[in-house]
């Protein structure tokens, strides 16, 4: 913050040009955080191995998910959509008898090692579908992938 310019007289186009060459670095330094997250998981090997769908209304859960190295019927994510995180209900991880003998390799929860994860369900039709854990990614039990 310098001296002011000369004020209001300066021609407006002169203030419009300069807006928008700074408009785009406050932009870039939000999105920059997020992408990076991404960015670095894509660089970690991960590519969408599977869109994800609710096993009970068939409504698309997520775009980009990764399928996890031992479990194949489980699925992490970052960026999901339909999903409603249940905030009021944390539980500690532990095998889930609702899980359908369909779809677990052998204990859903297994390859999630962290104390504490919030149950996701599907937002159309509320079906739980997976958790979130404290790193805010995705961890899709009950959903059914389509090849990508
Ligand atoms: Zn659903």
């Amino acid at each position: 913050m310098a001296s002011s310019p000369t004020v209001s007289e300066k021609t407006i186009s002169d203030d419009d040009e300069i807006d928008y060459s700074v408009k785009p670095e406050f932009y870039d330094s939000e999105l920059d955080a997020k992408d990076e997250l991404w960015v670095h998981k894509k660089r970690n090997g991960v590519v969408s191995d599977a869109v994800l769908s609710c096993p009970a209304c068939f409504t698309t859960l997520c775009l980009e998910s990764q399928r996890h190295e031992k479990i194949v019927t489980q699925y992490r994510a970052v960026f999901v959509e339909n999903c409603e995180i249940k905030n009021e209900e944390v539980v500690q991880v532990q095998s889930d008898k609702k899980l359908p003998k369909r779809k677990r390799g052998k204990n859903g929860f297994e390859a999630v090692e962290i104390g504490k994860v919030k149950p996701v369900c599907c937002s159309v039709c509320s079906t739980r579908v997976g958790v979130i854990d404290e790193d805010e990614v995705y961890h899709f039990f009950e959903v059914i992938p389509s090849e990508v």
